[in-house]
């Protein structure tokens, strides 16, 4: 039995919105091969919202990928509200993400020629779902977009995009939503803003939202964040501040130094 009513057009949520279970991603192969992945076991709770934060190259960018089935995988479990994602080809990959999965990008991704209501209602006609005028009208009110629906998004700033974006994202009601450095190419104001909005979107509607960034001040509006460093899970902050992550930043620096250490091959002389 699927875990998705689609006569309610709404799904059945279990406790657990994303789990990770040693998963592994080697990019090339041979001498050129990069682990960017490296056994990532986790557990997000349902109404959670997450920061991933570490170094560049740290994998971050290859988890969400990976994590929201927009790239494969080599080994290990990713199960999306309890079910499984990877059965079947492409197609199927492609359909679990439309009715599971949210994403907001730091370039907004909207469609020029659509206007704000139609960029918004898209992931619902692409996974073949009703649109209801009504529904996309109230999360555009909701991300305070209510006065713009018929706006073009060159017609938007780079806040209101972005809130179009968030819009865009929730309206298929997905288990988990997945923000990329989405307030990369906003002011401080506008970054503010989105950010509170997404806090809002969790407490409020108990929505799940991941979010990848560098900033710690992004960060500081997760209710934890989870630090990565070469590829593998290298701490955990609840209830963070913009110091402590920025603080824990500069110490996985070392733990990244002391694995190569342990891994070089100077050591074995
Ligand atoms: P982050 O998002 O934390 O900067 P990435 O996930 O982009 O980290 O990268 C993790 C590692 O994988 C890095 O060493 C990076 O160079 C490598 N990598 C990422 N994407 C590719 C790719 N398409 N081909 C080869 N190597 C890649």
């Amino acid at each position: 039995m699927t875990m998705f009513d689609r006569k309610r057009q709404s799904p059945r949520r279990t406790d657990e919105a994303l789990r990770l279970v040693s998963v592994t991603k080697v990019y090339g192969s041979g001498d050129g091969a990069v682990t960017a992945l490296d056994g990532v076991t986790l557990s997000l709770p349902t109404g959670s919202f997450t920061a991933v934060m570490g170094p560049s190259g740290s994998g971050k960018s290859t988890l969400l990928q990976c994590a929201a089935g927009l790239d494969r995988a080599d080994q290990g479990q990713i199960l999306v509200d309890g079910e499984e994602m990877g059965g079947g080809g492409e197609a199927a990959r492609t359909r679990f993400r439309r009715e599971r999965i949210g994403f907001i990008f730091q370039q907004y991704n909207l469609l020029p020629t659509l206007t704000v209501e139609e960029n918004t209602s898209l992931p619902l006609r692409l996974a073949g779902r009703r649109t209801d005028p009504e529904r996309v009208r109230a999360i555009l009110t909701q991300v305070g977009l209510g006065e713009r629906l018929r706006h073009l998004p060159d017609e938007l700033s780079g806040g209101q995009r972005q809130r179009v974006a968030i819009a865009r994202a929730l309206v298929t009601r997905p288990a988990v939503v997945f923000a990329d450095e989405p307030t990369g190419a906003l002011d401080t104001r506008s970054a503010r803003d989105v950010l509170g909005l997404l806090r809002e979107t969790v407490r409020r509607h108990g929505t799940t939202v991941v979010l990848v960034t560098h900033d710690p001040v992004a960060a500081s509006y997760a209710d934890s964040v989870l630090f990565l460093a070469d590829g593998r899970l290298a701490g955990h902050l609840a209830a963070p501040t913009a110091e402590a992550v920025a603080e824990r930043m500069t110490h996985l620096g070392d733990v990244v130094a002391e694995r190569h250490a342990h891994n070089s091959p100077l050591m074995e002389v």
